[in-house]
């Protein structure tokens, strides 16, 4: 076993994993793909790989060091992720250089995950550039995303880029076929991860993320009235709320091994308030997931509609809702209708991630659905 298996047939992982193999850790990395395609894994198996103790430059996935390192609990691996629509000049400024200027706390590489890097605006590329262009013989940058066009053309030179490209579906089948997943559940979660094997994984092996879209694809049908529209709100924004406080439970016992970790030594304080300061981050970020999450299902539902409708059964994404889907089909719902709907989730999604406020955008969003597409009379219902 090693950390690169979770990668397994992605030509771009391979390749990284071969270089790391070869000794050479590379200072300055860029993965580039689509939502799914692996980048986060990739790059988390690079720091593990580094760091690794039993098999340096392979990443044993075992031992104390590889462990840490995927549960993104080691102190030489730092992931920095936007907070809301930017990673500003300061985060680069306060969080990464000083950090990057100390020698690695286990004395293996000191690793900078950067996530979504695009969202650096320009001060803070530039902030990063010097170090990127001198860096430690022992710390590696890692940047992350979706839109290289958005990183400007000093940094990009300085990276090594590898490209990811999303994961075939029936390639994901496979794969979780080989994880112990019954093919018919295998099929469903290809579908629905939609070339992203990550979202796929969740969905064949989490009964909870299973039960939430269950939940998210009976609200188009319960849509009907302005007040079903607030109560399906209210659901919506209490399922994320119960998401975030279970993993505020798990960061509480988080706090307490660091601070068994550490002792009450000198640079306790430090590193308690950048724990603190990680996870009211990731909280907010978990929080924007889960919303759009239920967002992404529903346009997801529309569209489906649309793409049946339109004669393209096998593109159905839900392809366990067929029958909810046709009869919708069969409706009055205009597919003018279908496609505005489809849109208004999605720019309700990016809104979100925006900073826009949670419940105006979503009580928005879905009393503009009972407008645009109120749920059809049932066939054998009785209005
Ligand atoms: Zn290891």
């Amino acid at each position: 076993m090693t950390v690169w298996d979770r990668l397994k047939g992605s030509r771009a992982a391979e390749w990284l994993e071969h270089q790391i193999a070869r000794g050479d850790p590379g200072h300055a990395w860029l993965l580039i793909g689509p939502a799914g395609s692996g980048k986060r894994n990739a790059a988390v198996s690079i720091a593990a790989a580094l760091n690794c103790t039993t098999a340096p430059n392979v990443g044993c996935a075992e031992c104390s060091s590889c462990l840490r390192i995927l549960r993104q609990r080691h102190p030489d691996v730092h992931h920095i992720v936007p907070e809301g629509p930017l990673i500003p000049v300061d985060v680069i400024r306060e969080a990464v250089l000083p950090e990057a200027a100390r020698s690695p706390f286990e004395g293996g590489y000191k690793v900078f995950i950067i996530e979504e890097a695009d969202r650096m605006n320009e001060a803070a590329q530039n902030a990063l550039l010097k170090t990127l262009e001198e860096p430690h013989s022992d710390t590696v940058f890692i940047l992350i995303s979706d839109h290289e066009e958005e990183l400007l053309d000093t940094v990009l030179s300085r990276c090594r880029i590898a490209r990811l490209e999303s994961v075939p579906e029936d390639r994901i089948v496979e794969l979780l076929i080989t994880e112990g997943i019954p093919e018919s559940t295998a099929l469903l979660a290809a579908r629905v991860g939609d070339g992203d094997l990550a979202r796929a994984r969740a969905f064949a092996s989490d009964q909870n993320t299973k039960e939430r879209r269950d939940l998210w694809l009976g609200l188009p049908r319960r849509l009907v009235s302005p007040i079903d529209a607030l109560d399906a709100a209210a659901e919506i924004i209490a399922e994320a709320a119960e998401v975030v406080q279970l993993r505020e439970q798990a960061q509480r016992t988080e706090i307490v091994e660091l601070a068994e970790a550490m002792g009450e030594g000198r640079g306790t304080a430090t590193a308690r308030n950048a724990l603190a300061k990680r996870h009211r981050r990731e909280l907010r970020r978990l929080e924007e997931e889960m919303l759009g999450e239920a967002l992404q299902t529903i346009a997801g539902f529309y569209r489906d509609v649309l793409v049946a409708r339109g004669g393209g059964v096998d593109a159905v994404m839900n392809i366990d809702q067929l029958a909810e889907i046709e009869s919708w089909g069969a409706a009055d719902v205009s597919d003018g209708a279908l496609l505005r709907a489809t849109e208004r989730c999605l720019e309700a999604r990016a809104a979100l991630i925006r900073n826009a406020n949670v419940a105006v955008t979503i009580e928005a969003v879905l009393l503009e659905l009972v407008r645009l597409v109120p749920a059809p009379a049932r066939v054998g219902d009785f209005a």
